[in-house]
């Protein structure tokens, strides 16, 4: 057994290990997690924090959920992988939840969310060539500016942010970029090998950028005029995050196509999913798309407990009622270090005006003062808890992001 595991070694003494035996591709703040419960986390010294981030929105329902844990530990004991050689008895009722939850009609399930973006971006170019006509090898897709849609090769190649692609070319074609919330670039953009357009409802790693109200609704029906597929990743934005189920509704849109990942998984294990229409996902025929552990029964079972909990609207009512309150509280912070509050339901993005310096040293700050928030493009603060957190641990939240920015 590792040292590690053997005995008990500092904080200090994990991040060594870490920093000695690990790829340096994260910054991370330097708390070593060792439990968590709710919005609460302990280090391995004992002290306490609350988790600001939830893990970029997978732990939507909290840490340690127990009608999760107990989805999942119930499933360990019977099967946990069978592969899709054979049929597993979680994969349909979760597929049938899920599809019912998103007004969709079948599910393409993968496991994390760039799998589900690479999933989507096929259905899209085979769509296109059997549907709609486009020409073998011309389809093109739309994307934005500031885009995040993960970290594979072909998603790196329409990244706009240049430490994303740097050193990882040759890259995919096939991609366009225009400006978020620029709907006469769309319409200037599309022509006839255009097969999709690829949209965060919310940019969530470009520092909770909010489009233009009506943005979505009039791209949406562009891309129905257009016969174009409108592809919303809901991965960071869906599931609750903004006091609905999807983001997209906030603007009564209906895509062709969700991307789901991240809180699908309840924060136990990566699932990530495209739903869509019978019509669509009938492009895929046995053999040409998949994954070993897709649609494991492990992964479904949580899944489905997840359906099945954001079913009931609870946490979306809660993230909604709390995100008002969490936005009435943040516009009446009397600082001068803010240039600009954004965001939806529980996710705000705090960005400081340049002068006031970066977000990271007051991240840090905040992390000694026991809350866990992360910095998103230098100069933003993001806020993301746990949806199930109480009005007085916001307001404990609050307080120390007060003292923070004083
Ligand atoms: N799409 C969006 C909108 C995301 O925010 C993320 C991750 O932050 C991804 C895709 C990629 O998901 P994953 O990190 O699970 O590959």
């Amino acid at each position: 057994m590792p040292a590690a595991v053997e005995q008990q070694i500092s904080g200090a003494e994990h991040i060594e290990l870490v920093e000695r035996w690990t790829a340096h591709n994260y910054h991370p703040l330097p708390v070593v997690v060792a439990r968590a419960e709710g919005v609460w986390v302990e280090d391995v010294e004992g002290r306490r924090y609350m988790d600001m981030l939830a893990a970029y929105s997978a732990v939507n329902f909290g840490h340690s959920h127990p009608e999760l844990v107990a989805a999942a530990k119930a499933q360990l004991d019977r099967v946990t992988l069978t592969s899709r050689a054979f049929h597993n008895d979680q994969l349909g009722p979760m597929c049938e939840g899920l599809a019912r939850l998103c007004g969709m009609e079948a599910v393409l399930p993968m496991n994390t969310g760039a799998e589900g973006v690479e999933t989507a971006i096929k259905t899209a170019r085979k769509w296109g060539y059997q549907k709609k006509g486009v020409p073998d090898g011309k389809a093109r897709i739309i994307c934005c500016k500031d885009n995040f849609h993960g970290r594979t090769t072909t998603i790196v190649s329409f990244s706009s942010d240049a430490q994303c692609r740097a050193g990882f070319g040759p890259f995919t074609p096939g991609f366009e970029l225009i400006d978020y919330g620029d709907l006469d670039a769309l319409r200037a953009a599309i022509d006839d090998h255009t097969v999709a357009f690829l949209v965060e409802p919310i940019q969530g790693e470009a520092g909770i950028i909010m489009p233009p109200e009506g943005y979505l609704r009039a791209a949406r029906e562009l891309c129905r005029e257009r016969n174009v597929l409108f592809i919303a990743d809901e991965i960071q934005s869906g599931l609750g995050r903004t006091g609905r189920t999807f983001a997209c509704e906030h603007e009564g849109v209906h895509p062709d196509i969700y991307i789901l990942g991240k809180a699908l998984g309840g924060g136990i294990l990566p699932v990530s999913a495209v739903v869509s229409t019978k019509e669509i996902l009938s492009v895929f025929r046995p053999g040409d798309h998949g994954s070993t552990f897709g649609g494991n029964p492990l992964a479904c079972a949580v899944a489905r407990r997840v359906v099945e909990i954001l079913a009931t609207g609870r946490y979306q009512d809660h993230a909604r009622k709390l995100g008002a309150y969490l936005f009435e509280q943040l516009g009446a912070l009397k600082t001068d270090k803010i240039k600009e509050i954004r965001g939806r339901g529980l996710w705000a993005g705090i960005e400081l005006h340049a002068a006031a310096g970066q977000a990271r040293p007051y991240c840090e700050a905040l992390l000694r003062a026991g809350l866990l928030c992360k910095d998103t493009h230098a100069q933003t603060i993001r806020l993301a808890p746990p949806l199930c957190i109480t009005r007085d641990e916001l307001d404990w939240a609050l307080a120390r992001v007060r003292q923070a920015l004083a």
